[in-house]
């Protein structure tokens, strides 16, 4: 079968017990690889229930029909797993080169059960796996384990890893390969809580494709059109902080507002200008690379491999802080100690709102300001959220576990979805983000529901909800198949942000497969019933698709969004669309004819 390795590893860390299961040409035209893979397999390995961070839960590692080929984008990997911030289904995503390596090692994916009675790495080295020994390497940076790793194992070893955050087990925690982040849910926690500091790929396999030639071509044709988004590769993603501030969107004082004058101190022009020393680009990237490595100036050994967009909005503007040094510090500490940054700075911005509104004190936070614009908690907190001291282990809850435990009212300006801090992209400026953030299958995510489109329209526009469960649906749609596949989202910029022609010319050259786009949708929209099932097994109901009160209840204030948001109402017409889009029920359950007609027969959610 072209473009798969054919084989799925599992690791029982409880018996020690390590075994492959080929996989069948069948499933993967049924479920294409990646985010479809391992939903399939959480669905079918982790019962209902499951503690997030006990032995039940499993832990995978996929790869997609496009890992490791030269198409562009192809070095992402992702995280599948229950996540222990939401309690619902989680997938992280991340770039470097392990998904490579480990596609290249001759495995599609990696699937981790039980739980090790004492701290261990896998060595995965091509056909033979192994665990390691690791109390040594316990308690470690994801900088210094990793380069424990390579003096162990050798220079040319990919590795995924939790820090101190996660074998404390934070649900903020995240994992860190290189230096890139699967960010989102408490990957880090999970990893952590199964005793596994790391996983350590050396693959050296070819990846075969169905047409190399073709694939030349395709990816010579692309090379202009990637060389062409001009922002990403000149400025990276913080050229996002101008154009999103510009729209009216940027999240600012835990979404008191959604533009903010300060931002200009955010801007990509003047990380590239006072900060930068070289730009990095994952596994097979031709676009340059989106990536900027910065260094603070008031403290030259401070070096860290972005901040993105991302970082950006959620230390930046959510919390009034625009002292660059103190994010590029605050973002270094949160990837050494495995933290998720989106979520760290929604956790910090709601405790500044908290303190400026008087519902906690220093009396609360061991002495320490939690005043908005503060860069000096930004970076203090973070080693108390990795040692789970003090405040920091209220922190490392997240936003909705605080706001259940300080109550007067702090829900009301709690920002989350499902317990998942939202990132930088309006709900309220932008109406399909809104249902996106309410469907999704992770909660607060940018990378189900995209952007883009409602990016490209005027306020006007994007204050209707005519049309916009529709641009829900089809970039979802495209976010899935992209996740499966597995390619960068960024890849939208040119394959397309809905699902396109390229997308099934790319899986053509991979696969060899005559897909047409109707099949490819259709794959889409079992990946989605599939992870909507997981969900709805664990008790998500149409009551849980919502939006945070302050997103719903309160306009934008200022800025050129000024005025727009979502009402409840709104919510709920935009939902009825999208379930009868899926085929749910009105409660948002994939109804039992859906899944049938998706070759879910099997697939039980009141099991
Ligand atoms: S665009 Fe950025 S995230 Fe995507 S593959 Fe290239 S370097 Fe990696």
């Amino acid at each position: 079968m072209k473009g798969y390795a054919g084989k799925i590893t599992y690791v029982d860390l409880s018996s020690g017990k390590i075994w492959n299961d080929a996989v069948e040409e069948a499933f993967a035209r049924k479920y294409l690889g990646g985010s479809g893979f391992a939903t399939r397999v959480l669905f079918d390995r982790v019962p209902k229930g499951a503690d997030p961070l006990g032995e039940m839960n499993a832990f995978i590692l996929c790869t997609g029909p496009v890992s490791g080929t030269l198409a562009h984008g192809s070095g992402r990997g992702g995280i599948v797993t229950k996540s222990p911030l939401t309690d619902y289904f989680m997938d992280s995503y991340f770039g470097g080169e392990f998904a490579a390596a480990l596609k290249q090692s001759g495995r599609d994916m990696l699937v981790i059960l039980g739980k090790s009675s004492s701290p261990v790495f896998l060595f995965i080295d091509n056909d033979e796996v192994k665990l390691v020994p690791a109390e040594d390497l316990w308690g470690l940076s994801t900088k210094d384990v990793q380069d424990k790793i390579r003096e162990r194992c050798g220079r040319y070893v990919s590795v995924v890893c939790c820090g101190p955050a996660g074998e404390n087990l934070a649900p903020i925690a995240c994992c860190i390969s290189g230096r890139r982040a699967a960010g989102r849910g408490g990957t880090g926690a999970v990893l952590g809580s199964k005793n596994l500091k790391a996983i350590a790929v050396r693959g050296t396999k070819d990846v075969e494709v169905a047409d190399i030639k073709g694939m030349i071509k395709f990816y010579h044709d692309k090379k202009e059109n990637f060389l062409g988004l001009k922002a990403l590769r000149e400025l990276g993603t913080p050229f996002l902080v101008k154009f999103i501030n510009e729209k009216g969107g940027l999240g600012t004082l835990n979404w008191q507002q959604e533009s903010w004058e300060k931002a200009k101190n955010l801007y990509a022009e003047e990380f590239i200008q006072k900060h930068m020393l070289r730009s990095w680009a994952c596994f097979a990237c031709n676009m340059g690379g989106c990536t900027r490595v910065v260094r603070a100036i008031s403290k030259s050994s401070t070096v860290t491999e972005g901040p993105e967009y991302e970082t950006l909005f959620a230390l930046g503007s959510n919390c009034g802080v625009d002292d660059r040094d103190k994010i590029i510090e605050t973002d270094r500490l949160c990837d050494d100690y495995g933290i998720d940054t989106i979520s760290y700075g929604g956790c910090i911005g709601f405790l500044m709102e908290c303190y400026e509104k008087g519902l906690i004190t220093k009396d609360d936070t061991g002495g320490i300001d939690f005043s908005f614009g503060n860069g000096d908690t930004l970076v203090q907190c973070t080693h108390l959220v990795a040692k789970r001291e003090g405040i920091g282990n209220f922190i490392a809850l997240g936003v909705k576990a605080m706001a259940e435990k300080i109550g007067r009212g702090a829900e009301k300006f709690a920002c989350h979805i499902r317990g998942l801090e939202p990132p930088g992209h309006s709900a309220r400026a932008l109406k399909s983000m809104a249902l996106g953030y309410a469907v999704s299958p992770r909660g607060g995510s940018h990378h189900d529901t995209r952007p883009g489109p409602e990016y490209q329209m005027d306020p006007e526009a994007r204050a209707k909800t005519e049309g916009k469960a529709q641009i829900a649906y089809n970039t979802s749609n495209w976010a899935v198949i992209g996740d499966s596949m597995i390619v960068c989202h960024f890849c939208e910029g040119v394959y397309g942000v809905t699902l396109t022609e390229n997308h099934v010319n790319l899986l053509k050259l991979v696969t060899g497969w005559d897909l047409s786009l109707k099949e490819l949708t259709e794959i889409a929209n079992r990946i989605h019933a599939l992870k909507r099932s997981f969900n709805c097994r664990e008790g998500l109901r149409r009551k849980d698709d919502r939006l945070p009160y302050r997103f719903m209840h309160e306009r934008i204030p200022s800025g050129s969004s000024k005025g727009l948001g979502i009402t409840p109402d709104e919510l709920q017409r935009l939902l009825d669309e999208y379930y009868q889009l899926r085929g749910w029920d009105s409660e948002g359950i994939p109804t039992r004819e859906t899944l049938n007609k998706l070759g879910l027969t099997d697939v039980e959610i009141n099991a």
